[in-house]
């Protein structure tokens, strides 16, 4: 068996290789062909939980409609989710929002280039912090996403969980130790390349690879063990009824106003317990809403899986006598203004692009209607 090396190879020699590659292999993605600092915050807070595949759509679609950090502060939450449509965790549409405004408010319109100012924003932590400080700015600092933790641990044969905070820091130090004095930026996003494209978790190409004489997994035959991670917790698996009642060619839409989809208009929908039947959830979804259903179809079950829970949600189309929700004159036209009563919209199924929707709501709209419960 070779000697591994990499703990003891020149820290200085992984920058040169590495960035060496990047500048022959890099991928050319939208935020790296026209770079600004405003472009890296949104892509940053893009990437937070979602890859890069998925991101770039996206992230041109945003930039053309908000081109500027002004054009973003100075549009409404709405529009902003809306924009954010299908790509889930609106959480972090929101921070970009307010961090948007923080900005124009703290900084005159200016994002900040060092870490401690920009993790004062909102939606800015260490990561995101470090990734703009470097990647924006050319501060000397590292940014630890998943892919970087990865290729560590492998270049350093680290067995310790890289999911816990203690061996995150140690990954984090080796990672800071090998910035060089030039270019940090560049050797920040070629550590993260190197873990989207060649690092993979499964099968790492290491006969490909510009750090393959550096690095001990590799060396020592264990690049599929490492790196290793903790037991995840199980999802939470949750049974919904969801009621799509349609008035006027309209469906209508309550607006959550919490949780992981905080902002984004959903179907009427309840929880239901055991020994609780689907259908009359939908009907107490629906009877809360003040609406009285005259009929209830099952149109179909869909599945789908949040970060921390696992929903099934079982759909019913319904007609609709009686209603305390007015239709709203046009699309985004919100039907009560009462803090304290739900927000409900009577939307065009057929034109949502200008609404906070998640794929999750889409998925739930895509299922066949029942034609019997459209109201004549
Ligand atoms: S040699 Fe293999 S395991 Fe090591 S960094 Fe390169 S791709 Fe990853």
């Amino acid at each position: 068996m070779k000697r591994a090396r990499a703990a003891h190879s020149p820290r200085g020699a992984i920058a040169p290789a590495l960035l060496r590659w990047y500048d022959r292999r890099k991928r050319d993605l939208p935020w790296r062909r026209k770079a600004s600092p405003y472009r890296t915050l949104v892509s940053e807070f893009m990437l937070q939980q979602t890859v890069v595949a998925a991101v770039v759509p996206f992230f041109e679609r945003f930039v053309a409609r908000f081109a500027d950090l002004p054009a973003l502060a100075a549009a409404s939450e709405d529009q902003v989710l809306a924009a954010w449509s299908g790509l889930g965790y609106y959480a972090r549409a929101r921070n970009l929002h307010r961090a948007a405004c923080a900005v124009m408010d703290r900084h005159g319109g200016q994002i900040p280039s060092d870490e401690i100012s920009l993790r004062a924003l909102p939606g800015i932590g260490a990561y995101t912090a470090a990734a703009i400080a470097a990647i924006a700015f050319g501060r000397s600092t590292f940014a630890l996403d998943g892919n970087a933790a990865r290729v560590i641990a492998r270049l350093q044969a680290v067995t310790a969980a890289i999911d816990r905070p203690e061996t995150r820091n140690r990954l984090r130090d080796f990672g800071l130790a090998w910035v060089p004095a030039r270019r940090p930026g560049d050797f920040v996003q070629a550590v993260m390349e190197l873990g989207a494209t060649v690092c993979l978790p499964r099968s790492p190409a290491c006969d490909i690879c510009p750090l393959a004489s550096m690095c001990a997994a590799f060396q020592t035959g264990q690049t599929l063990r490492i790196p290793l991670k903790s037991a995840r917790p199980q999802r939470r698996v949750v049974r919904i009824a969801s009621v799509r009642m349609r008035r006027g060619g309209r469906v209508l839409l309550v607006r959550r106003k919490t949780g992981l989809l905080a902002g984004t208009w959903m179907l009427p929908s309840v929880v239901t317990v055991d020994g609780e039947s689907a259908g009359a959830g939908a009907r107490s979804a629906a009877r809360d809403l003040g609406m009285m259903p005259a009929r209830m179809t099952p149109v179909g079950t869909i599945r789908h899986l949040f970060t921390h829970r696992d929903v099934t949600a079982e759909v019913f189309d319904a007609t609709v006598s009686s209603t305390r929700a007015g239709i709203a004159r046009g699309r985004g036209d919100v039907s009560t203004h009462d803090a304290s009563a739900p927000d409900l919209l009577w939307a065009d199924e057929l034109r949502l692009d200008g609404v906070a929707v998640s794929s999750f709501l889409r998925k739930q709209l895509a299922l066949k209607r029942d034609k019997s419960s459209e109201p004549p």
